[in-house]
């Protein structure tokens, strides 16, 4: 396996003009701040190093990710968080989506990003022409997955193609208490399910919009007004895959749902670098 070097945040602070981090498994876990993070934080706003969290959750609108961020102790702003559920909005506008019917695996924020987006937001239960999964709660799960791949079912049998749009392609999370299947997974569900039904069929899949792709990035070099950056994050295929599609470096965390010994065969998805922690000093 190819060595990676290591660094420190202070040479990230002195070598780019902005940082991108990954907010789970990097900031935070889904109970509170990961350790070093609200130090780190802190001292990038002291010294104003701009800094914005680049995530794939669409269960939380910016503003309410922020204080939820800043109840563990981490100093953010809602214009600091970029999140997948903002790019519902140009992807409905770009492919004419304003209008219709869409149901939403998630909670409450994820149907107000839908509604942002010009849709009309329906629970699972209710008939819709598209879905958009937003997150693994807010909803019953098995009832609501079995509602909603019925519907699709008979949908497909009549030679519809309902748009299946996914923000967030995570599998699994960080959890407190180890990990949690989240939207990536919950996807690859129904895409089994359809592709078995219907094996001929090209339209079985989800778009994704988050990390790999490279529309999140764009947005965060929109707003840092340079491409000198760099993307802390803790997922090869997500975070490292999709900086290094965007072609800016990235830096692996430890401790993470990604760990580098795994990966040996994937050097298209290498990160530039690894970070032991988030402390300033090794
Ligand atoms: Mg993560």
């Amino acid at each position: 396996m190819q060595a990676i070097p290591v660094v420190t945040i202070d040479d990230l602070i002195e070598g780019y003009e902005a940082l991108l981090f990954d907010a789970y498994g990097v900031l935070v876990h889904s109970e509170g701040p990961l350790p070093g993070a609200c130090e780190l934080l802190a001292r990038l706003r002291q010294i104003g190093k701009p800094f914005y969290l680049v995530t794939n959750s669409a269960a939380h609108l910016p503003e309410h990710a922020a204080f939820r961020y800043q109840r563990f102790g981490l100093p953010v702003e809602p214009e600091q968080i970029i999140s997948s559920g903002a790019l519902l909005k140009p992807y409905f506008a770009a492919n004419n989506l304003q209008g219709t019917r869409c149901a939403i695996l998630g909670p409450e924020d994820t149907y107000r990003y839908v509604q942002q987006a010009g849709a009309l937001a329906v629970p699972p239960a209710e008939d819709f022409d598209i879905l958009v999964i937003g997150d693994q709660v807010g909803f019953p799960f098995l009832e609501s997955i079995d509602t909603v791949l019925s519907r699709l079912i008979s949908k497909f049998d009549r030679g519809l193609s309902p748009p299946l749009i996914l923000p967030n392609p995570d599998l699994i999370y960080p959890k407190a208490s180890g990990f949690g299947i989240t939207c990536g997974s919950m996807a690859m569900i129904i895409e089994t399910v359809l592709k078995q039904r219907y094996p001929d069929r090209a339209d079985t899949r989800f778009v994704h919009l988050g990390k790999p792709e490279t529309a999140l990035f764009e947005e965060a070099a929109r707003r840092a007004g340079t491409q000198n950056l760099v993307m802390i994050g803790d997922q090869m295929d997500t975070d490292i895959r999709g900086a290094s599609r965007y072609g800016i470096d990235s830096v692996l965390v430890s401790g993470g749902v990604a760990e580098l010994r795994f990966y040996a065969h994937h050097p298209e998805w290498w990160p530039t670098y690894r970070l032991p922690h988030l402390q300033h000093s090794l």
